[in-house]
């Protein structure tokens, strides 16, 4: 079937399925005739059937994102998007990847990157319980393994046994190769558990990385301010935090094109991570705003640190590489806020973030120190 196929009222009869049957299990009886278990069994194999028929359906692929998608309209955690697929689908409209990808990227509610770390959690606790079944099901079958080699081995000498005992000693034989067998299949397992749980980290040591400028991303960043904060605070090491923001990036982009902005953007992110290091995190907030941590280091001399990066960027002159034109000069923004003047974290970087408003609105190219109590001052 292809997406223009489908036919219009199968959706809905999908979302309205679980709403319609209320209590009642998949094979319609009443909830409460199944034992608990089952019920709880039904509903969860249920919820993979409607998922699967839904994304086999429509012909899209099997990923974190269309799993998201289909998990959020179907288990009733996000009925606007059910709706909204519904919608869709008796207007009589195919369900392609495009339009998908669409209506999710608009839906705040769905959290993907939270979404993709709890697959990912799941994921890593199932490789976790089966590699050590299968780490525990090798060691109890060697313990008796060796033990029945040795008997079959004797069984096999004894002369003139008889045909039960010969009979056993084929069974026994049977079962040790099956065991062996068996031993090996759970190696194998076992190692293609380890592969797998290596492919997550790596998968999500990439989630936490901006591809573009491949320094730390947003999400990395608040999870490293996060752990600094806790061990700042136990080791009583100064803190400080700092928002940056390129002046006047629109500019460069419509005179000299995107493709020039984006290496603009690559080039202040080169310059601000040759600061970085075990006490000092860069890290790409999101378009051209950049955010740093700076541990070990009081407020001023991490104040004078990114001063200087900001200098040492206003004296360049750049020139647009493709066409040579002159980019003229490039500077930023900057606020920065000492953690621990703050409630928390967040209330710093917030803070922060507040007193690159005031160097913007100060005429831009400096960098700002929030103070304590809320009004900004150089
Ligand atoms: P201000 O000095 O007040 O910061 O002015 P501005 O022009 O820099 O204003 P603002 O920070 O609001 O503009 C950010 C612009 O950056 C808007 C957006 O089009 C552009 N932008 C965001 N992400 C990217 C990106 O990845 N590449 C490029 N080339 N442009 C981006
Ligand atoms: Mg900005
Ligand atoms: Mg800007």
């Amino acid at each position: 079937m292809t997406n223009s196929e489908n036919s219009s009222g199968s959706i809905l009869q999908w979302l309205g399925f679980r709403g319609a049957r209320g209590g009642r299990s998949v094979d319609g009886k009443p909830a409460f005739a199944n034992g608990a278990g089952n019920v709880f069994q039904q509903a969860r194999r249920h919820l993979l059937d409607e998922i699967a028929a839904f994304l086999l359906t429509y012909e899209l692929d099997v990923t974190p994102n269309n799993l998201l998608t289909a998990h959020g309209a179907f288990s009733g955690s996000n009925p606007a998007l059910a709706r909204k697929i519904a919608q869709h689908v008796t207007a009589g409209l195919a369900v392609t990847q495009e339009w998908l990808d669409e209506i999710t990227a608009a839906d705040e509610t769905i959290d993907k990157h939270d979404g993709i770390q709890h697959l990912m959690a799941r994921l890593e606790t199932t490789l976790e319980s089966f590699s050590k079944n299968a780490n525990d099901t090798r060691s109890a079958t060697a313990d008796y393994t060796d033990e029945l080699e040795q008997h079959v081995a004797e069984l096999d000498q004894v002369q003139g046994t008889g045909q039960i005992l010969s009979s056993l000693a084929d069974l026994a034989k049977a079962m040790l190769e099956r065991t062996r067998k068996l031993e090996t299949d759970m190696r194998r397992s076992e190692e293609e558990a380890k592969a797998l749980r290596r492919s997550l980290e790596k998968a999500r040591r990439e989630a936490e990385i901006d591809h573009m400028t491949g320094l730390p991303n947003r999400r990395a960043f608040e999870a490293v301010l996060e752990r600094e904060y806790r061990d700042a605070r136990a080791s009583f090491d100064p803190l400080t935090v700092a928002f940056c923001d390129i002046d006047h990036f629109k500019r460069i982009n419509d005179t000299h094109g995107h493709d020039a902005g984006d290496r603009v953007i690559r080039l202040i992110a080169e310059m601000l991570a040759t600061i970085s290091d075990d006490n000092c995190h860069v890290a790409r907030h999101g378009g051209e705003e950049f955010v740093m941590l700076f541990r070990g280091i009081s407020l001023s001399e991490a104040h004078k640190k990114l001063d200087g990066l900001r200098e040492q960027m206003a004296e360049r002159r750049l020139r647009n590489r493709k066409t040579d034109e002159p980019l003229g000069q490039i500077t930023f923004s900057a606020g920065i806020a000492d953690v621990f003047d703050f409630s928390d974290p967040r209330a710093a970087l917030k803070a922060a973030d507040e007193a690159l408003y005031t160097a913007k609105q100060g005429g831009r190219n400096q960098v700002i120190i929030a103070p304590k109590g809320g009004a900004q001052a150089a």
